[in-house]
């Protein structure tokens, strides 16, 4: 496996006719990632793992300098895991000028995580868009964990006309069902613990849903019931269709769960699909 840095050693590495497989990261990688890395090996005859803190789609400055940051125990990862290539370049190399152009993918970005972070997803969408033009892969592998991201990602390539196949990936958990993510060393022991109760939760409500519960404020109050004794902020817990993210107040297709809460200072994020059995 190599590890490349700039964009002319990214180009010269890629073979173009042939299936080009990209998993975008933050870094900070885990066996959620790797599943990823996993599937675009089967799929495809090349294999980029991108690891880049994209600077752009913070929304405090707080949050991008405590982001962990392991590249040394990444490409160890990415390289045990299979990968052809990491690209791995700096931020003047993805962002040499101040950047004028951006991607912005209307509607579907000022909800749920939208609505709590504002400007991230430009900042998602303008990222991935620029490693889509510099890799020019095929295919690309993102996690149901970030199920709006993926979304978004979706409704960009199409209606932009980028010609790639956007593959979602279901989400990889703990033992105990915690949603694994690369915040989660933030958590203290006990931190650890409570935040069990996110995926909880979604159970909760999946077991009302399968119980014959389909009104969404009565599932609504299942979630809450959970998830307020142990999390420190809710940021949202809704129910919303699971392609164009409208808000739904009885379930009748299918529906995404989402979560988002801190435990201490911690932003973790869950989702799940629920579908009625005749849709
Ligand atoms: P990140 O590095 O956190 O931006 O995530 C990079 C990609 O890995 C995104 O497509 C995430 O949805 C995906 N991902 C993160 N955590 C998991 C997980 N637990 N299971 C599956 N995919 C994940």
């Amino acid at each position: 496996m190599i590890v490349l840095t700039t964009i002319n050693e990214l180009q010269a590495f890629t073979r173009t006719g042939s299936k080009l497989g990209l998993v975008p990261t933050m870094g900070a990688l885990h066996a959620g990632h790797a599943s990823l890395m996993y599937r675009s090996i089967k799929e495809c005859d090349q294999t980029v793992v991108s690891i880049f803190v994209n600077p752009t789609q913070f929304d405090t400055a707080e949050d991008l300098r405590s982001y962990p940051r392991t590249l040394d125990k990444d490409v160890e990862l990415s390289d045990a895991a299979g990968v052809d290539a990491v690209f791995a370049p700096s931020a003047h190399e993805l962002y040499p000028n101040k950047q004028r152009a951006w991607v912005d993918v209307e509607g579907m970005t000022d909800v749920l995580c939208g609505a709590k972070r504002p400007g991230h997803f430009r900042g998602v969408t303008t990222v991935v868009s620029k490693l889509f033009n510099i890799i020019r892969p095929t295919h690309a592998y993102f996690g149901q964990k970030d199920a709006q991201q993926v979304l978004v990602i979706k409704r960009m390539a199409l209606d932009l006309n980028i010609p790639i196949n956007i593959l979602t990936c279901p989400t990889l958990r703990e033992p105990d069902g915690l949603a694994i993510s690369s915040r989660n060393v933030h958590l203290s022991s006990i931190e650890r613990q409570r935040a069990l109760c996110i995926s909880h939760a979604l159970a909760a409500a999946s077991t009302a849903f399968e119980g014959g519960e389909s009104q969404v404020d009565k599932l609504s109050k299942i979630l809450q019931d959970v998830l307020l004794p142990d999390v420190d902020r809710l940021d949202y817990a809704e129910f919303r269709d699971a392609l164009t993210l409208e808000s739904v107040n009885n379930i009748t297709a299918e529906t995404l769960v989402a979560i988002a809460a801190y435990v201490g200072n911690t932003r973790l994020i869950d989702n799940i699909t629920i579908t009625p059995s005749s849709s």
